[in-house]
């Protein structure tokens, strides 16, 4: 689905990405791990082509990602971003329609009417209730999921989220993968995901893909990147590595160096 071919990315004279290779399967969900300025949200934003790689080739679906033109790129890929949601006063229902913006014509119409996909996806995010309401009348959750929901409508192939769980609860947090994990179950979308929580990315995740400044520390599944010494290394401090009781998948616990 996407193959990401050495790449490298420079800001002014400052290089934040070099020789990043690995690629994505179709149906995969992959995860991009690393700690605060590793170069995640740069990387993810190469792939969605919102800005420019300087070395190296980014192909999606067997195509460089140069070649696509804006719109044919946005009827394949949707993006979560942190701030990825219109101005306040939009309610949400018209955030949702915004999201089929790619397949509408010059006149905004469409070939075919999506206001069922919107109502299956609204009813599914549990915004039913919401769906009149403006965004400034929604708590950070809700407002998440209508984020996730305008992405969504799109009816992506490749689902790229940047931080998607920040600022949510844990039950949020929870609610919100399984969501996306459901949604990928019955559509089989490439889920490309951003996660700062290392059990979340463990649980979710298929392969992770381990940054440290800028560079490809390792690219695994869950047993191989979540190791006390590779956590270690990457983020200065030695957790200790467990296996889930119920998942059987490797989560971490911080160790405190002072003790109680
Ligand atoms: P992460 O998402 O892993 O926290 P980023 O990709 O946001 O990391 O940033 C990687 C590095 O690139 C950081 O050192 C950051 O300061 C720098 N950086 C990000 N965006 C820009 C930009 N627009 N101009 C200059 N430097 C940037
Ligand atoms: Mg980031």
């Amino acid at each position: 689905m996407i193959q990401v071919n050495g790449i490298q990315k420079a800001y002014q004279q400052t290089t934040v990405l070099k020789e990043i290779e690995f690629s994505v399967c179709k149906g995969e969900f992959f995860g991009i791990i690393g700690p605060n300025g590793s170069g995640k949200s740069t990387l993810l934003k190469m792939i969605s082509g919102v800005i420019p790689y300087d070395v190296g080739e980014i192909v999606i679906q067997d195509k460089p990602l140069r070649k696509y033109a804006r719109k044919e790129l946005a009827q394949i890929l949707a993006v979560l971003e942190q701030e990825g949601l219109p101005p306040v006063g939009f309610r949400v229902r018209e955030v949702m329609e915004m999201g089929r913006f790619p397949f509408q014509n010059w006149l905004g119409e469409e070939a075919e009417d999506a206001t069922a996909l919107i109502d299956e996806i609204i009813e599914m995010l549990g915004l039913s209730a919401l769906e009149d309401r403006t965004l400034d009348q929604l708590s950070g959750g809700e407002k998440q999921r209508v984020a996730l929901g305008k992405a969504l409508v799109q009816k992506p192939k490749l689902l790229l989220l940047d931080e998607p769980t920040t600022y949510l609860d844990i039950g949020y947090q929870i609610q919100l993968m399984d969501i996306v994990k459901g949604w990928q179950k019955t559509t089989g979308v490439t889920v490309v995901a951003v996660l700062h929580d290392l059990n979340l990315a463990s649980l979710y995740c298929d392969r992770i893909l381990m940054l440290h400044k800028g560079k490809q520390v390792q690219v695994g599944g869950p047993r191989e990147i979540m190791t006390s010494s590779l956590i270690e290394d990457v983020y200065g401090t030695r957790p200790i590595v467990m296996e889930h009781p119920v998942h059987q998948l490797p989560q971490i616990f911080l160790k405190s160096e002072m003790g109680k």
